[in-house]
């Protein structure tokens, strides 16, 4: 018993255990209640659980053995003998990536993630980590962590700070060669803002995290990197300075060569700036060719068509805060502000870090095949004489981390009908294709049994919400497990239309309360705290559980995260996605259904533009678009209403066996898991960065073109 402790906290020190399910229930099974309320935190259960609860706990469902399994697992898994990366990313060994972004969704423990982008990036870091890709993480640790969403009885959201404490979790102060911590500083107008770098192990993958709190900075910066997109423009100028630069200086310090810089999306973009200043400053380099050089070696990716989606510094901020960059890379104000901007002659226009990255990375991508399309119509004018199909930017398509989101129930299925070693062929067709061999009833009873689970715990965190809300408890519990079941959860923003099943409320009725073909509907999402009208359609969404008509078949979940939404995507039979087209850059929620059994309802847009195949899901609409958004709304509506009544439901319902499986339905499942698992997974995702944009830009690098 004594080793035990020391053992369980060595597990908790790699967040490896984040996609180790059978690591994460060691946990559960310590103190269930704990477990959850520390947001799955296995730190914060360790330090809270009393020694008695601890022991007893322990024998009774053989903790011992478990952990001594999960620490030997770990050590294989930390010390491999080949790997994917090794063999076709040798050459970035001593020269790792660099991979930049403001935000990193690895668990719901670490809150410095707000939404997609984040998870996105956590999953990079965990396939890179698995696929044994040379690769460092950059990013920002926010002290204060975040809000969650409470709804009031107005059901209007509000943001309440969680209590949080960096201490609960494996962080430890990066060390330079020496064996000291690594401190870094970056000139902000006025003074010199300072942080701690801090390092956290994501299995193979160090992961660096600029830290403001440190003495030497006044209060007020050390709550510059307080709240992820937190405060005004200054802030946000002020924490994409020391994200970048400061960055870029804090694996300097640590030693850490990196061949390329990729920026995942714009906000890191001055840590090209700092690349170039430290080539001209200290290997005295002429300023232009050390801007090309670091073009050479550095890919960007942008991540959204909305215009609103990009920093806008205005000029007077903007010049304020990029002087002392200016005069370390030797060029006039102007000229760097001119980066920044879309004509480097319009003197006054703002200053957009998404064209800095773009003008200062030889190679670019959009996250899917359209939003590819999109963005080299949406920057042509940054490409003065180029035609739309000569501007640079590329795509690659996102993907998702599957031992992340991917239920254990569906994992035994796997491994037991596509090879007890399939994840480690995740990317290859074949793998996927013995999915045709499973009997209709396994995937259907492996579903049913996900299902029960997530109905249970959409209960009880409805109930939860409607106590505390004043409404009456549901009688009988809502949602008929039997019941077609579709969830809907993402941002709340306008063009993702949250309520687009909202414009008829009759049709919806008869829909949903259909005597012998019920729907269930889960809704769950969040607003950005600043964003009202976001707020107002949580709102138009969740009042619904105020109407009698739909309280037993639609629900809202509050506070949606990395936890409800693993919950959601496992256990829902199909996923919604009805955006304005072509405003979805990629969506990545619907890759996690469908890898867990779920099918995909989709506007054609982002990766579902790309992969829709006529039987893998259900596309709404052709995928054209009007000119007047209010005409396509309405007809998007009606053809999404037409879509569930005329073939959702119907398929759902219909053609059952003898043993209530729906034969059509199920055979869908299959040809969904069969097209489009081996694609959309992550580890496709960062083989496609490594062989088309890593490896050129890390050559590139290597052949610095010699000062004149
Ligand atoms: C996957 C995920 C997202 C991003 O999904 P989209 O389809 O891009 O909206 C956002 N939030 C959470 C919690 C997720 O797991």
């Amino acid at each position: 018993m004594d080793k035990l402790l020391p053992k369980l906290q060595k597990l908790t020190q790699n967040l490896w255990w984040t996609w180790r399910p059978e690591v994460r229930t060691i946990f559960r099974d310590l103190d269930l209640d704990l477990y959850h309320r520390t947001h799955q935190n296995p730190m914060s259960v360790l330090k809270q659980i009393a020694p008695e609860q601890l022991e007893k706990r322990a024998a009774d469902v053989d903790i011992p053995a478990r952990v001594d399994r999960a620490l030997r697992q770990l050590h294989e898994y930390l010390t491999p003998v080949t790997t994917w990366g090794l063999t076709h990313a040798g050459a970035m060994r001593s020269r790792p990536i660099a991979y930049f972004c403001m935000e990193f969704g690895i668990h719901e423990s670490l809150p410095i993630y707000s939404g997609g982008l984040g998870i996105l990036a956590g999953d990079h870091l965990k396939a890179a980590s698995d696929l044994g890709v040379p690769l460092v993480g950059v990013g920002l640790l926010y002290h204060e962590g975040y809000t969650s969403q409470v709804l009031n009885t107005e059901f209007w959201q509000q943001d309440v700070v969680e209590p949080f404490d960096v201490a609960d979790l494996p962080l430890v102060p990066a060390l330079d060669r020496f064996g000291e911590p690594v401190h870094v500083s970056v000139e902000l107008p006025g003074r010199q803002v300072h942080a701690a770098v801090l390092e956290v192990q994501v299995g193979r993958i160090r992961l660096i995290l600029l830290d403001t709190r440190v003495k030497q900075n006044d209060p007020k910066d050390v709550a510059l990197a307080a709240r992820l997109y937190g405060g005004d423009q200054r802030m946000r100028i002020e924490q994409e300075l020391l994200l970048g630069v400061g960055g870029a200086r804090a694996l300097r310090a640590l030693d850490i060569t990196a061949s390329v810089f990729h920026l995942n999306e714009g906000h890191s973009a001055f840590a090209l700036l700092e690349r170039a200043r430290y080539r001209i400053q200290h290997d005295g380099l002429e300023p232009h060719i050390a801007l090309q050089e670091v073009a050479a070696a550095s890919v960007f990716t942008t991540h959204t068509p909305v215009d609103a989606g990009h920093d806008r510094f205005p000029a007077d901020l903007a010049a304020e805060h990029l002087r002392p960059l200016a005069d370390g890379l030797k060029l006039a104000l102007d000229e760097v502000m001119g980066l920044g901007r879309v004509n480097p002659h319009d003197h006054g226009s703002p200053f957009l870090p998404t064209v800095l990255a773009l003008k200062l990375s030889r190679r670019a991508n959009g996250v899917s095949a359209l939003h590819g399309v999109v963005s080299r119509k949406m920057w042509n004018h940054l490409y003065p004489g180029r035609r739309e199909e000569e501007v640079p930017i590329g795509h690659v398509t996102n993907g998702v981390h599957l031992p992340t989101w991917l239920a254990t129930e569906m994992h035994h299925l796997y491994e037991s009908h596509l090879g007890v070693d399939y994840q480690s062929s995740l990317t290859r067709p074949a793998t996927w294709a013995r999915i045709a061999s499973v009997s209709s009833s396994e995937i259907w009873e492996t579903k049913q049994v996900l299902k029960a689970r997530t109905i249970r715990f959409i209960r009880e965190r409805c109930a939860a919400t409607r106590a505390r809300l004043g409404l009456p408890e549901i009688e009988p519990a809502p949602l008929d497990p039997d019941a077609l079941t579709i969830g809907f959860a993402r941002r709340f923003v306008p063009y993702k239309r949250p309520d687009l099943l909202f414009s008829d409320l009759d049709r919806l009725d008869r829909l949903v309360n259909h005597p012998d073909r019920p729907v269930n509907l889960i809704f769950s999402g969040r607003a950005h705290p600043a964003d009202n009208t976001g707020k107002g359609l949580i709102q138009k969404v969740a009042r619904i559980l105020e109407d009698p008509r739909f309280r037993h078949r639609i629900l809202f979940i509050e506070n949606y995260n990395i936890h409800v939404g693993r919950m959601l995507y496992q256990g829902i039979d199909a996923w919604l996605n009805n955006p304005q087209r072509p405003l979805e850059a990629c969506g990545t929620s619907g890759m996690k259904v469908v890898l867990n059994g779920g099918l995909h309802i989709s506007i054609r847009d982002g990766w579902w533009a790309e992969s829709y195949d006529g039987e893998n899901g259900f596309a709404i609409g052709s995928g054209e678009t009007h000119a007047n958004q209010a005409v396509q709304d309405e007809r998007d509506g009606d053809e999404l209403f037409r879509l569930l009544e005329e073939q959702v439901v119907p398929l759902y319902y219909e053609n059952r066996n003898a043993a209530g499986v729906p034969r059509c339905w199920v055979d869908r499942q299959k040809q969904s898991i069969r097209t489009l698992a081996w694609r959309f997974n992550a580890d496709r995702m960062v083989q496609d960065y490594v062989e088309h944009l890593y490896l050129p830009a890390a050559v590139g690098s290597s052949c610095q073109m010699p000062p004149p």
